[in-house]
């Protein structure tokens, strides 16, 4: 029998651990968090996740003989040392070698898109619709747009450790600056905030996503929500098929809050089928099933 497979989420406020029995069981044996703390500071925050994993082994009994981390940001492959987290007192911190020598186990560091792509590989929607799925290609569109690629259930990391950031592939100038320091990326038009933008540019009006969609399905005096949603759609398309056409994955999930939207898996996917370099799309683009355990999940994948 496998060991039990051990994964830390390392998030803005929590820090969530889960055991899991393997790569094929769903139920965990143990899932514990904390709150980070992240505000006291990076030595702070290792102490936590060493708490955490004291307290875990005091509750199940086991030790880990390795460990999976979902980061915010990824673990630059060359230099060692973190960038591109938005919990930004990890940026430069050579935390794969710091866990490791505070925990006594190797530890496998992955950013929370990737971790969401291989959880829902592993356990969610392409386990259920496209089990033994070649490629798989996952999206979160939330706050930012992210993604990750799973190949024959591993994780793809690539030469810079950026392998699935199709948030900053040019998608359209009319998305402005990006804080990447280039201008129209695929985040400057899909994400959250990006959305409720262009809505107040048109309308002049403050409104939340909720309330764009929300008036885009019940309010067609609202021209505005009907813009920003039928740009959202055709976007989406657009910058998918660019994936697409490169990496032509099996199956698509899509998380996030963006990813929660409708239209996406109906107007988006006929731009998507528009934009592809075939005559007809047979890549099935889906929700994701696990919710908010794909990140943790994900985590202990990294060490199955
Ligand atoms: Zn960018």
């Amino acid at each position: 029998m496998n060991d039990p497979i051990w994964g830390i989420d390392l998030g803005g406020t929590k820090i969530e651990g889960v055991i899991l029995p393997s790569l094929n069981e769903a139920t965990p044996i143990l899932r514990m968090r904390i709150d980070s703390e992240s505000g006291k500071g990076y030595p702070h925050i290792l102490e936590r996740i060493s708490l955490l994993i004291s307290q875990m082994q005091d509750q199940s009994g086991l030790r880990p003989t390795k460990i999976g981390f979902g980061t915010p940001g990824v673990l630059d492959p060359i230099l060692k040392t973190m960038k591109n987290c938005n919990s930004t007192a990890l940026n430069g911190q050579p935390l794969q070698s710091d866990l490791e020598n505070i925990l006594g186990v190797p530890v496998v560091l992955a950013n929370d898109a990737n971790c969401f792509a291989l959880a829902e590989t592993h356990w969610g929607v392409v386990k259920q619709k496209f089990d033994g799925a070649a490629v798989v290609f996952g999206i979160i569109m939330g706050t930012g747009v992210g993604g990750g690629i799973v190949v024959n259930g591993k994780l793809w990391n690539g030469r810079h450790g950026i392998a699935g950031e199709w948030g900053h592939n040019f998608l359209d100038e009319s998305g402005g600056p990006c804080y990447c320091g280039k201008t129209g990326c695929v985040e400057t038009v899909l994400s959250g905030p990006a959305l409720e933008k262009f809505y107040q540019s048109i309308s002049g009006r403050k409104a939340t996503l909720k309330e764009i969609t929300h008036n885009y399905l019940s309010q067609p005096s609202d021209d505005a929500a009907k813009q920003t949603i039928e740009r959202l759609a055709l976007f989406f398309g657009k910058a998918v098929s660019v994936v697409t056409n490169l990496l032509d994955p099996d199956i698509i999930v899509v998380g996030g809050g963006v990813g929660n939207i409708d239209v996406l898996y109906t107007s988006g996917i006929e731009s998507l089928r528009s934009h592809i370099f075939n005559n007809r799309l047979d890549v099935e683009v889906c929700k994701p099933a696990l919710g908010d355990s794909a990140g943790v999940f994900g985590a202990a994948a990294l060490v199955s």
